[in-house]
């Protein structure tokens, strides 16, 4: 038996076996065709179909973000119509006697391969485009290729290069038993995705993965990031008997915690939970959240070819704060961008993606993206008690800039009669340096603030979170962050606004003297640990007062 070692980045075991996933190949097998006339028809039909598909997300993106932005469409219509291509594929069916799908996508290899050595920049960023249409007629082609990552009917661990949260969101829950792969960190938001979902996750494993082969039976545990292959009976056994462990005393918890308000110094502790999607809400009331302390909006627009209505994602926020009833729920206005991606933005490649333009950024720049989740979400307010929360803010002007548009939109809705909580709670992160340096100057301007240990971390220690690399380097508990979380909290006491932690270190056991000692008030995580903090602050709590 071997034991391969990486990071664990999601508690918990999986016992079963492995599939291999290839997500930079697409496993386009190819078949000798001997109706060839058959095959062209299939390809013309496919072309056609994606032509429509296209020409719906062209009209669609127009009205939204106007002639430049959706101009990329156009440009993949018209290389879906290139003589030049079309051609070579018909040739490739005919003369090799192939199949539409294995000619198409050796065709665009071939285009792409082209693009690739133009001298013209333009024309060497094409390349992706091809390889996108080329996917896009596939899919047309044959529809199980487009369900998703990867498909199988029976329980599987997933073993990858790299998972985006695109494809971490798309996974199917039920049948993913744990997740392996070769590169990625523990705050990676493929990371903290697996760990929203409670699905086990080792990351890192770097050259050892070669060591992974497709059908492989392995236990993954993904709380000392080991990864064992075909293990011994009595090895299996004994990991079996963990799993069974770990459930009981889960159970035990739920019993002993669920709804358990956590009181210091006369005054109420939140633990929250952080979610992606309306879906993650189940499990946040199943373990004993007393909210939502941060919602991901950007997960709505990842993971699909167009922008989310304001009626989509209206409904995407009511159906959160209804279930959530009396209970805060704080939507964070969406950060996308940096490992976040949505394709169909077609934001500019960066070298810096992590320091460019992202967040608040592209809001205050592309307003009408802005303006629709505003309307949305005050729209869904009537419903429930949301508080709305902005991302990366590093100045007084944007926190301004950003609350007038949103006092804009509520002149609008009162002057049509549109139901909203007029005095909806209006908080930022504090997520750079930036921002804990000046919050006693932003603490004026909002009415709470929850620190995103995340990129807090990352940006003051200048250690890039995604990489797996320095993962010594970005320590959550280094005092330089610990003193950023400090000043951020003081001010917002002197302000008489409170301060909740949202990033991943609001889990961290060693951490939770120190947030009880600042008079943190809302810590929030991922649901699977909800009920382990509110453990680990109860004992805190108690031998604090032992001490006394
Ligand atoms: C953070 O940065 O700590 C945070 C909670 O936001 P995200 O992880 O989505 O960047
Ligand atoms: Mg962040």
């Amino acid at each position: 038996m071997k034991k391969l070692h990486g990071i664990g980045t999601s508690d918990g075991v999986a016992i079963g076996r492995l599939m291999l996933y290839q997500n930079d190949k697409l496993s386009i097998e190819k078949h000798y065709i001997e109706n060839t006339e058959n095959e062209l028809a299939r390809f013309k039909a496919a072309q056609k179909q994606a032509e429509g598909a296209l020409n719906e997300i062209y009209l669609k993106l127009l009205k939204q973000v106007g002639e430049k932005d959706s101009m990329i469409f156009q440009i993949h219509i018209m290389m879906l119509q290139d003589e030049d291509f079309t051609e070579a594929i018909q040739e490739k069916i005919v003369k090799e006697q192939v199949n539409a799908e294995f000619a198409v996508w050796e065709t665009g290899q071939e285009f792409a391969e082209q693009f690739a050595q133009m001298d013209s920049e333009y024309m060497r960023g094409r390349k992706t485009d091809v390889i996108d249409i080329s996917r896009r007629l596939i899919q047309c082609l044959n529809k199980s290729t487009a369900a998703g990552p990867v498909n199988s009917e029976e329980p599987f661990i997933l073993a990858a290069e790299d998972l985006t949260p695109s494809e971490t969101v798309k996974l199917d829950q039920s049948k993913v038993l744990a997740i392996v792969t070769r590169v990625g960190s523990r705050t990676s938001h493929s990371a903290i995705l697996s760990r929203t979902m409670g699905i086990p996750a080792v990351a890192g494993l770097e050259d050892s993965f070669e060591k992974l082969k497709d059908g492989m039976f392995v236990i993954v545990d993904g709380t000392s990031g080991e990864v064992l292959l075909e293990p011994d009976k009595a090895t299996q056994e004994n990991y079996e008997k963990r799993q069974t462990e770990s459930i009981n005393s889960k159970n035990k918890l739920k019993q002993s915690l669920g709804n358990t308000t956590i009181m210091h110094n006369g005054r109420t502790i939140e633990v929250n939970a952080n979610i992606g999607h309306p879906g993650d809400v189940q499990s946040a009331l199943e373990n004993g959240a007393d909210g939502i302390g941060l919602f991901r909006s950007e997960f709505l627009y990842m993971g699909r070819d167009s922008l989310p209505t304001e009626d989509e994602q209206f409904e995407a926020y009511r159906q959160v704060l209804k279930k959530m009833g009396k209970k805060p729920v704080i939507v964070r206005t969406f950060d996308i961008g940096a490992d976040k991606k949505v394709p169909y933005l077609h934001l500019p490649e960066e070298e810096n993606p992590a320091l460019g333009y992202r967040a608040i950024r592209i809001c205050l720049d592309q307003t009408d993206l802005f303006r629709t989740q505003l309307r949305a979400l005050l729209r869904a307010s009537a419903f429930g008690n949301l508080k709305i929360m902005f991302p990366m803010i590093i100045s007084t002007e944007e926190i301004r800039t950003a609350k007038a548009i949103l006092e804009d939109i509520k002149s609008d809705l009162s002057a049509k009669n549109i139901a909203f909580d007029t005095a909806v709670k209006v908080g930022i992160m504090i997520e750079t340096p930036a921002a804990a340096v000046l919050s006693s100057e932003l603490a004026k301007e909002c009415d709470f603030f929850s620190i995103g240990t995340n990129d807090l971390t990352q940006y003051t220690l200048a250690a890039d979170r995604m990489n797996g690399k320095i993962s010594k380097l970005y320590n959550q508990r280094n005092p330089a962050v610990l003193k950023m979380i400090e000043m951020a909290a003081q001010s917002a006491h002197q302000a008489g606004i409170p301060v909740g932690i949202c990033g991943e270190s609001a889990a961290d056991p060693a951490l939770t003297e120190f947030y009880l000692k600042l008079g943190i008030d809302e810590l929030s995580v991922v649901s699977p640990s909800v009920l382990s903090l509110k453990s680990a602050l109860q004992q805190a709590i108690q031998s604090e007062s032992g001490k006394d």
